[in-house]
């Protein structure tokens, strides 16, 4: 079965093998077993098996089941078709790759034989991580890279590909228009925005200052390739947007290893 998907980690087995997890095209996960994955050896293959790399690849269903049950199928054929240029080379872009990477490795569903159809609605999460990846690595070759921008039209379209985007247009207690409240609050527990007037009878305290429900809006509007278009990105806006993804996805937030590398 030939198929074609974005490393998104990779677990180094014996001497030179390794387990590949991919986000397919279709926007689901799929592991493989790749041998001489790690590259090397007599003649110093390079290793194309790296996070962030596109590919494509025969899948060989194995035999013998898994230790757990499920069986793992290995690469029998592989092609590089895509790989980032400078992303490895600065750290606050690598961070960000990583970011990306374990978010979707915590949030995609498993891929379930070859049912191509029933999954193809899953199918906008690979295009936020594919569109994400190359527009980091393009601003990187500019060296124009803001990487707040990035992050948050990352996290925008990555909510929105999981069915879970607060309505950034209503409040979600009365349903009155939130346009002139730039700064409505969101509430993790309600999955949405509140209106000052329905603010003003929640106990909980929330931060009333930050402009999250007009950035996001903009950055739902906004295409990849249009990021420089965005005002600067306060770094709070993209916390408060990533622990509602935790809210949401039951993620403890101390888990995400890579958010530490940025925040
Ligand atoms: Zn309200």
């Amino acid at each position: 079965m030939a198929l074609e998907g974005i490393v998104i980690q990779i677990i180094p087995q014996k001497e030179r093998d390794l387990i590949a997890r991919f986000l397919l095209r279709e926007g689901t996960t799929i592991s493989v077993y790749v041998f001489g994955g790690m590259g090397g050896g007599k003649n110093s293959k390079p290793r194309v098996f790296e996070p962030g790399n596109l590919l494509k690849f025969e899948l060989r269903r194995s035999q013998s089941g898994h230790a757990s049950g499920e069986t793992l199928g290995s690469v029998s054929e592989h092609t590089l078709m895509w790989q980032a240029k400078n992303i490895r080379h600065d750290a606050k872009g690598f961070a960000l790759a990583c970011l990306y990477m374990e978010m979707i490795l915590k949030t995609a569903l498993p891929h379930q034989g070859e049912d191509i159809n029933a999954q193809s609605e899953h199918g906008g999460l690979f295009n936020v991580l594919s569109n994400g990846l190359f527009y980091l690595d393009q601003s990187l070759e500019k060296k124009n890279l803001i990487w707040e921008n990035h992050l948050l039209l990352f996290l925008s379209k990555f909510l929105l590909h999981l069915g879970v985007l607060p309505d950034e247009s209503e409040c979600v207690y009365c349903g009155s228009s939130l346009e002139l409240e730039a700064c409505a609050p969101l509430i993790l527990e309600q999955g949405g925005f509140t209106c000052e007037n329905c603010l003003s009878q929640i106990e909980e305290s929330v931060e009333t200052n930050l402009p999250l429900r007009a950035l996001l809006s903009q950055a739902v509007r906004t295409k990849f390739q249009e990021w420089e278009k965005l005002p600067q990105t306060p770094q709070t806006v993209n916390v408060r947007l990533i622990q509602f993804w935790c809210y949401q996805f039951q993620v403890r937030l101390p888990e995400v290893m890579s958010y530490k590398l940025l925040f």
